[in-house]
Parts: C-alpha cells; structure tokens; sequence
C-alpha cells in the first residue's frame, strides 16, 4: 500500500511489529469464526462395502446446531470419520477425512466436497453399485454419502425434482422400459449411469444433462 505525501516530512517514526499485527487481526476479524464444537453432537453413520476390499466401511458425519433456538436454527456438519478393518486405505482415508472436517468446520459453502469428490475416477475401474449404480472409485461414493447426509439435514437438494425432468423420466420409462432405464449408459457431467437416448438426444435422467444429434 502506498500514500502520497502531500506536506514536508518534519519526523519519522519505525512501526513497530504489535502495531502490524493489530492491523492484521483487524482484517481476520471480517472472516467467519470458526465453528465451535458442542460437548454433545448429533450425527449419523453409513455404511458402504464395495467390491474393491473385503471389509465394509463405516462414515459417521457428525453435526453442530448452529443458532439454536432460534428461528434460522439449522443443521451443519462438523466432522467426519471413517472406520474400516481395510488397512490398505488407513492412509488416504485419515488424510480426507482431516481435511473435509477441517473444510466442514471453516463454515460457508462446503456443498462443492460433494462434486469434487464424485468427480474422483479410480483408474483400476469404478463398480456397480447393488441396485445397479455405478461408483467410479470409493471416493465418489464417499462423495454420494456426504451429499446424502447434506439433503437429509437440508443444506442441499437431492436428486433434481424439476418438471422437466420429472416428465423425461416418466417419458423414458414408457418409451424405453425398465430395462431400458436400467441400462442407461455413464453420463459425463455427473457420473451417473443414467444417460437415455429421447427423441434423438441423449439425456441424463439424474442431472438433465443433454445432448442431441
Ligand atoms: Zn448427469
């Protein structure tokens, strides 16, 4: 930062260190605190087993209530963790979960985990879900976990419920049949295996994504 000076200089002065400091904890002060944990926090547990390990994983996502008691009383999570017997994955896995809590307790927006991490393809090949689902690596569906646990307290919309897509998906299912909507193919915008091919377009039933030609 530089100040023009107008007047003569008659005396200086060196700042001195505490006086720098106080103006940098002015401007920590503008961003949000963060999150204070409760002695008692209320929080789910999912389990998800994949092909690639013998064992199951257990994600507890466990959340604050912020402003309780009030009208704009809500749910935020605050930490996560991971429990499996797979010790193959110990590293990885206390290493994401560190830094997600650490994102989830900074506050603000952290709906963007959910893409990010579904975004994660395992270039050993991705599986199938029971249900027919495909995952492309455990991280997505930790990803697809989180954002399970994010609708069910309401900080994030499930699958997309527009009109128009609520159509296409009753359009697809009398055109294509059941079958042809579970063979649905890979949709490159969301991963979701839900891609259909309508009225010469190919439409993602999950995220409406569409292209035609
Ligand atoms: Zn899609």
């Amino acid at each position: 930062m530089s100040i023009k000076i107008e007047s003569k200089i008659t005396a200086y002065e060196v700042a001195k260190p505490e006086d720098e400091a106080a103006k940098k904890e002015s401007n920590v002060a503008s961003i949000a605190p963060l999150l204070e944990r409760d002695e008692v926090l209320v929080g789910s547990t999912y389990k998800i087993k994949t092909p690639h390990s013998e064992h199951a994983m257990y994600i507890t996502i466990n959340d604050v209530i912020v402003n309780q008691g009030e009208a704009n009383e809500h749910r935020r999570p605050f930490e996560i963790f991971i429990n499996t017997k797979n010790m193959e994955h110990f590293m990885w896995i206390v290493t994401l979960t560190r830094i997600i809590s650490a994102i989830f307790r900074k506050g603000g927006d952290i709906t963007f985990l959910v893409e990010e991490l579904k975004a994660v393809f395992d270039p050993r090949g991705g599986y199938y879900k029971k249900g027919g689902k495909y995952m492309p690596s455990i991280v997505a569906e930790i990803g697809e976990v989180i954002q399970k646990h994010l609708v069910s307290i309401g900080m994030m919309e499930g699958q997309l419920q527009t009109e128009e897509l609520i159509a296409k998906r009753i359009e697809a299912e009398e055109k294509l049949g059941k079958d042809g909507v579970a063979n649905a193919s890979q949709c490159d915008k969301c991963s979701a295996m839900a891609v259909v091919r309508l009225d010469n377009c190919n439409c993602c039933l999950e995220c409406g994504d569409s292209k035609c030609g």
